[in-house]
């Protein structure tokens, strides 16, 4: 097989659709030469190539160096260079590019091909020693540190010592002598650490250098990334080895980094960052605060104005937003470009999509449709359901008090409020306990990936908006504040100093990340208004899907949020939460408390107005939309007190013995609740219980009908049910209640009762439970856990290992193990549906509102899924998703 594309010059063997093959990077830069966009020429080594790689035992695919070397071959014809060649050294890059992007995780070489003879020859044909010097220092920094395992801290001692020497802050100031000296310094540096010289050979280091590429991508960061990230441990990653251009070289040279909109508020204007003389990573390491690309973009104390891209090179600018432009039309989405510029003249590097904030996502597709780019089905395939919840993320409250201790850049929008740390280790250390941290970097490396995502919001003192912090906690959709160059941070000490704050670890701060503060304490925060946009790719979203999306909802408060953001119904009310507070909670006790019948009957008396007027206001709020009771679900001593303390002041409340409650808690106590005296057996052993709760639902029906005018029509639904006879039971009273309910109002209200079907036997006889249900609400959660016999409170001791060990692959709680639980479901979806046509079915588990568990719902054809109100928006996207 072909283990080499060659592109450049106008033309390319590979395209855009290879990534596969050729990794985003290589299939990027295979299509940018196609379309005519100025790419320095170069040769992908396919994704074949590191799979062969590994399976030979970490040795290059034999051969492969021979057909390099013709490849390089062509492409010094045509550059008039030749690699190896002392007179015009072609140099190249070897860089990392998987098929899906993992910034910054894998190693990237510059500069291949230098050495002792062709640093000379490259300063004489620039004319630029100085430069020659500056690009082979960084060669031998980088190629000690990634190939030849020379710990970089070396190379920063020597630079220090180097810096200090000559009296300049940084190695941008050093003369050209200063960096000869520098490079000789390096070159016995990495003999004495590595026991080994720096090869001089070219095709030594270039395999050296391609062999550490391949290799980077088993490095644990780059494992760990693609386990947080869900990316598969295969093809691997490409190898692309590329001619150089030097944005090192003079004073009209640079390198830089564009996001064709602004990837934080989705605003359509070129927003980026650039660094005068200086090569690739300086800008996206973070160790330099580079300078905008344009006046707009927000500045920090540090940010000098006046010096944007646009004025200092004005053509060069120009034709740089021509390119971005072309690119965003071509891809039909934001990129996130990767350019150099070598003494005025434009190249670009690297182009991929942009990684956005949920903000900026919904902002782009609207627009998008808007500018006619793309069409309305694909805004709403583009937004990632799950973003939206970012949406609805607290900010501070602007009207609110703050102490601010630094401003810097706001990489990263939302609000978050922790204790401080300073080390990833910490976070995750504290993350562990529950801890809420924020964590505090001068900048941030691949290593933090895991502490960054342990913490609650990310801060550095150092880097831009396109530093990996910044790009990583988007990605996140963590709050981010990078650039905060007025504190004063001391890592080793755990000190923060800045705005008059002495600050250490522990210590709470709240990061303001839409604004780029660092404000003392916690503050004041809001709920966000959703954005017109977010209204508008929704109701997109309502015309494409077939699914309908209910709420879980049993107060007021919860109810309302669920119609307000778009619910058609209440999915499942869990009555026992209506009664767990105050007066209700204390009738209920009497209840359970009372030596009989009557007694219990006597004590429901007095609650049912208080349950009928909760679901009055409940049917109100919903206007008529269906709304689903389940009744009474949990073992009774769950509404009894637990602590002794608890037994005294209840029993004071309720004026009886703490002897007599005493009694009653160890009679109802169970060895295994989830498993015991609860559910449908409940309505079975007092089914005066059942009774109150269907007399409050169907004279809330009567009365919240006569008052609004719009009709409800009840969901009255029994949990638990396992035998058919269990449901004929309960649903025999609900029909007496009924009937009594309307001779003595006079009014005859529907009502549907239904089950749900969350024990594995339910599902089996779906058929004959069908003969009874009027719908089936699939419960999940107990589902789940009937079905793997696997109890969710106790799951977090084991499942972690399964999910290691990669024998499962998802965390059946969240999403539905489509498999076995999702078998149940398909089948006795069929089973009822053949009995019973016009069943209605729908599922209330927390996957309701988890996108992979609604593509799954619409695949079986449920009618509706229910969720947790905050979730509403994401099952409608979800829903509209699956259906295209
Ligand atoms: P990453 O995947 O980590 O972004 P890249 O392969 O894009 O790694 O390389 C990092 C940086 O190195 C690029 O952004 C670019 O600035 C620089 N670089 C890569 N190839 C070249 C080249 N041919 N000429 C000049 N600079 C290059
Ligand atoms: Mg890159
Ligand atoms: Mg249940």
């Amino acid at each position: 097989t072909k283990l080499i594309y060659a592109f450049g010059r106008g033309r390319a063997e590979g395209d855009a659709r290879q990534t596969a093959l050729l990794g985003g990077k290589g299939a990027a830069l295979a299509e940018m030469s196609r379309i005519g966009l100025p790419v320095p020429p170069g040769l992908t080594l396919t994704s074949d190539v590191c799979r062969q790689f590994y399976e030979g035992g970490h040795v290059l695919p034999a051969g492969l160096m021979g057909q390099v070397k013709a490849g390089l071959a062509t492409l010094g014809a045509q550059t008039g260079q030749r690699f190896a060649g002392t007179t015009a050294p072609l140099l190249l890059s070897v860089r990392s590019g998987a098929a899906r992007s993992m910034p910054g995780m894998l190693d990237t070489v510059l500069n291949i091909g230098l050495n002792d003879e062709t640093v000379v020859a490259l300063g004489a044909n620039s004319g630029d020693p100085r430069f020659a010097f500056d690009s082979y220092r960084r060669l031998l920094q980088r190629y000690g540190d990634t190939v030849m395992g020379v710990d970089q801290g070396v190379f920063e001692e020597i630079v220090r010592e180097a810096c200090h020497d000559a009296g300049v802050e940084s190695e941008a100031g050093l003369a050209a002598s200063a960096l000869k000296s520098l490079v000789a310094r390096f070159k016995a540096a990495i003999e004495a650490e590595a026991g080994m010289p720096f090869p001089q050979d070219a095709h030594t280091q270039l395999s050296g250098a391609i062999s550490a590429v391949l290799s980077s991508w088993m490095s644990s960061r780059a494992i760990a990334y693609r386990r947080l990230n869900d990316i598969p441990e295969m093809p691997g990653t490409a190898v692309t080895l590329q001619a150089m251009v030097f944005g090192n070289r003079g004073r009209h040279s640079a390198t830089g980094v564009a996001f064709t909109r602004d990837p934080s508020t989705g605003e359509r204007r070129l927003y980026g960052e650039y660094l005068p003389g200086a090569q690739g990573e300086d800008v996206v390491a973070g160790t330099h605060t580079p300078l905008a690309l344009t006046d707009a973009a927000p500045s920090s104390a540090e940010r000098p104005a006046g010096r944007s891209l646009a004025r200092a090179m004005p053509e060069t600018f120009k034709a740089f937003a021509a390119a971005c432009d072309r690119l965003e039309r071509h891809y039909r989405d934001v990129q996130e470009v990767e350019f150099t510029i070598e003494e005025g003249r434009l190249w670009i590097l690297q182009t991929r999509r942009a990684k956005r904030t949920a903000q900026a996502g919904l902002r782009i597709a609207v627009e998008m449709v808007d500018e006619g780019l793309i069409n309305e089905r694909e805004a709403v395939s583009r937004v990632d359901p799950a973003s939206l919840e970012h949406l609805l993320h607290p900010m501070v409250d602007p009207n609110g008090a703050v102490d601010v201790v630094a401003a810097g850049l706001p990489a990263s929008p939302g609000a978050a409020a922790g204790e401080i740390v300073f080390t990833s280790e910490e976070a995750m250390a504290r993350a562990a306990k529950g801890i809420a941290t924020v964590l505090v970097r001068p900048e941030t490396s691949p290593d933090d990936i895991r502490g960054m995502n342990a913490a609650e919001a990310i801060l550095t003192t150092r880097g831009g908006m396109t530093s990996h912090a910044a790009v990583i906690a988007r990605g996140m959709g963590k709050p981010c504040v990078t650039g905060a160059a007025s504190l004063r941070l001391d890592v080793e000490a755990g000190r923060l100093t800045g705005g008059g704050f002495d600050l250490k670890a522990g210590d709470i701060v709240t990061l303001d990340g839409s604004g780029g503060r660092v404000l003392a304490g916690t503050v004041e925060m809001i709920k966000p208004e959703p954005s017109g946009a977010f209204a508008r790719l929704l109701g997109w979203a309502d015309t494409i899907r077939r699914l309908r999306v209910r709420g879980n909802a049993e107060t007021p408060a919860d109810a309302r949020a669920a119609h307000r953001f778009g619910a058609e119904g209440i999915g499942l009310c869990r009555t026992e939460h209506m009664v767990f507070e105050g007066e209700r909670a204390r009738l209920m006790r009497e209840v359970i408390l009372a030596p009989d019948e009557a007694g219990r009957r006597a004590s429901l008396a007095e609650l049912l107005p208080l349950q009928r007027a909760d679901f009055v206001e409940l049917f109100e709020i919903m206007q008529g939309q269906p709304v689903t009771i389940r009744l009474l679900d949990p073992p009774l001593h769950e509404f009894l007190p637990g602590s002794e303390e608890e037994i005294t002041e209840v029993a004071r409340g309720m004026r009886v013995p703490a002897e007599r409650l005493r009694r009653r808690i160890a009679e109802l106590g169970e060895s295994n609740p989830m498993l015991g005296h609860r559910g449908c057996r409940l309505a079975i052993s007092y089914p005066e219980i059942a009774e109150m709760q269907a007399q409050a639902i169907l004279e809330a029906a009567t009365e919240a009908a006569a008052r609004t005018g719009a009709p409800v029509v009840p969901e009255i639904m029994v949990p638990l049910v396992s035998l058919r006879r269990e449901l004929d039971f309960v649903k025999a009273r609900v029909d007496a209640v009924a009937e009594a309910v309307a001779v003595q109002t006079g009014i005859r209200v529907e009502y549907l009762v239904g089950t749900m079907i969350e024990l594995p036997r339910a599902a089996l006889r779906a058929d004959a439970i069908a003969e009874t249900a009027e719908f089936f609400s699939f419960g999940t959660n107990d589902l789940t856990q009937t079905t793997l016999g696997i109890s969710r409170d106790d799951s977090a001791a084991f499942l972690p290992d399964y999910l290691r060990e990669g024998i499962i692959e998802r965390d059946p709680f969240v999403t539905i193990d489509v498999d076995g639980v999702g078998d149940l479901m398909r089948m006795a979806s069929e089973r009822g549906r053949a009995v019973r046509p016009e069943l209605r079915l729908g599922i209330s588990g927390e996957h309701g509102g988890d996108p992979a568990s609604i593509r799954f719902c619409e695949e079986i054809g449920l009618d509706y899924v229910s969720c947790s109100p905050y979730r509403v928006p994401i099952a409608r996207l979800a829903a509209a998703q699956s259906a295209i």
